[in-house]
Parts: C-alpha cells; structure tokens; sequence
C-alpha cells in the first residue's frame, strides 16, 4: 500500500517538475538581478521576488495553450549534425525549407527569444513597468530553457536510449541537492549583445553540442551503480520519494565536470545581459520614473489563471520532458 503511495507521489512530482525544475528557473533570474548596472537595480532588487516567482509562468501555460510547447526547446538533432547547417537561422528561410509545421513541431526556442527580447524592448520604450516586469521574468524562463542540453536533443528525457527520467534528474535534481551547497553563482555583469539571434544560435548550439555527453556520461555510470545504489527512498520537499541517489547525484555531477552549475552560470549571465540590452536599446529609460506601475486586473486575474491550469489539467500539445 505504501508502496503504491509513493509510486503515486514520484509520478505527480515528475508529471509536474520541468524544464530546470521551478527550483532552477527561480534561481537564475533572482541571480540575474545582481548583475544589472544600478540604474536597472532600482527597479529589479524590489521586484525580485516576483520576478522569481514568475519565471515559471511558462511553463504553467503550457497548461492552458497548445502553441506555448514548442516555444521552450529545438530539437536540433532533427537537423543534420553540429553545427546544423541544413537549419536556417532566419524564421521566414527555415519554415520555407521546412514547412512551419515541421518547424513548430521540433522547437521553436531559439526564433522565440528574440520575439520577447523585442517585446522587453518595446515595454521598456513605452515606460510600463508591469509589462517590463512580466516579460523580464517571462524571457528569464526561455533563455534558462535554451541553455539546458536537454532542451537541445529530440531524445530529450533519453526515451530512445532507455534512459527515462533524466530529464528532470539533469535539470532538478542536480541542482536541487547541490546549487545551495556547490554552485557559484557570482558572476560579474551583465554584457551588451549587438546581435539578439547570433548571440540565441551560439546558446542553443552549445547545449546541442551537449546532449551527446549528458546522455553518454549518465549510461556509463549507470553501468557502475546497481539500480539499488542509482535510486532510492530519499526525502524531498518533507517527502519520502524514489529518486535518483545523493550518491548517484552527486558521482554524476562530477563525471560531467559540473555542467549543470556551468550551464546555469551562463543561463545567469545570459538573462542579466538580454535584459540589460533591451533596457540600452530602449534608450536606457529612467527606472525610477515609470508608467503602469500596478498590474492591471487583467494581468491578475492571467497570474491566478495560470495557477488553476497548472494544478489542474494537462500540458497541451507535445511535452518536452
Ligand atoms: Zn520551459
């Protein structure tokens, strides 16, 4: 009876942890703050528990919109080899080679981030401080996703290669057991980028150079640890749930010469400068001055909306898990 329990618990954690894990995605945009120059500090450091809070709006979206999916991952692989030349950068190149059906069903990341970098610039133009806010903490989420290797690969949780569940094991688990304890995440500041898709392609093609090794490293340890030794009944959220050992966790991270904390110093540094650029190529706006600065009802009502989607139903379209 216990057992089943339990089984019932690992499936509910697992059906409802993704992309980063929300542990994550909330710790690369509150460390992003940091790096802001302190005109932009004035805004984002009092506004820092929201725009932790709602870099998992995303991913609660997928819940209530069919065409949200597809926005937090490519499956570069679908492409050819690295560096995936037979892909257009270009969205009207691409989904005339490929048709746009084809192009939304592997992944659309790395078309997305310029789309929100331009609506971030826009919100920023127009001085409106609750949309500069919710698509702050919105593009945070994207950019996190695009640095997960994971999100790089069609054998996105090792399906092909039976290696279920490593997904979540490289984006949750290892940082959940080990970012308070092991990871740096003071970084430096944040940087101007002069050319938005450019600067998207090297991120996804580096996590696509990536998957090979996050998926080769954990077979070969595998094959080290009896599946007694690789999982077991360990407490997570005050919780008795089977998962992926400290011991395993902890050998893995090392085997892979500690990716996990690299890709999310990076998904950091990243999200500081798409956000210091769009700020730079508003016209660098007085923070202290702004319009909008409640969120409408309308912008209320979206945030408890997204919550009683996430809790209650299905992710809509393809998942990426
Ligand atoms: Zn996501």
């Amino acid at each position: 009876m216990k057992k089943i329990w339990v089984t019932g618990l690992l499936l509910f954690i697992s059906l409802k942890s993704f992309c980063w894990g929300f542990y994550a995605h909330q710790r690369i945009n509150y460390f992003a703050v940091f790096l802001l120059p302190p005109e932009m500090m004035v805004l984002y450091k009092p506004n820092i528990q929201f725009l932790s809070d709602h870099s998992v709006d995303p991913d609660k979206r997928r819940y209530a919109v069919a065409d949200e999916a597809p926005r937090h991952y490519i499956d570069i692989d679908r492409y050819g080899t690295y560096p995936y030349n037979e892909l257009p950068r270009k969205w009207e190149d691409a989904i005339q080679k490929f048709s746009e059906d084809t192009i939304q069903a592997n992944g659309i990341v790395p078309w997305w981030i310029p789309v929100m970098q331009q609506r971030l610039t826009n919100a920023f133009k127009d001085k409106n401080q609750a949309k500069i806010l919710k698509l702050s903490a919105e593009i945070g989420h994207y950019i996190a996703d695009a640095h997960v290797p994971l999100h790089a690969s069609s054998n996105h949780d090792g399906q092909n290669t039976n290696q279920r569940g490593i997904h979540g094991f490289w984006e949750s688990r290892v940082p959940e057991l080990l970012a308070e304890r092991e990871f740096d995440f003071m970084i430096g500041k944040a940087a101007y980028i002069s050319d938005i898709p450019k600067y998207t392609w090297s991120r996804v093609l580096e996590s696509g150079a990536a998957a090979d090794t996050v998926l080769r490293d954990e077979a070969e340890l595998t094959k080290l640890f009896p599946s007694d030794r690789k999982y077991a009944f360990e407490e997570r959220s005050g919780k008795l749930v089977r998962q992926y050992s400290t011991e395993f966790t902890t050998a893995y991270s090392k085997v892979i010469n500690n990716m996990v904390e690299r890709r999310m110093r990076q998904a950091i540094a990243s999200v500081a400068s798409y956000w210091y650029t769009a700020w730079v190529n508003a016209g660098q706006p007085n923070l202290k001055n702004l319009n909008n600065t409640a969120f409408t009802e309308e912008d209320l009502k979206e945030f408890e909306k997204l919550n009683v989607d996430w809790r209650n139903t299905s992710i809509k379209g393809r998942t990426h898990e």
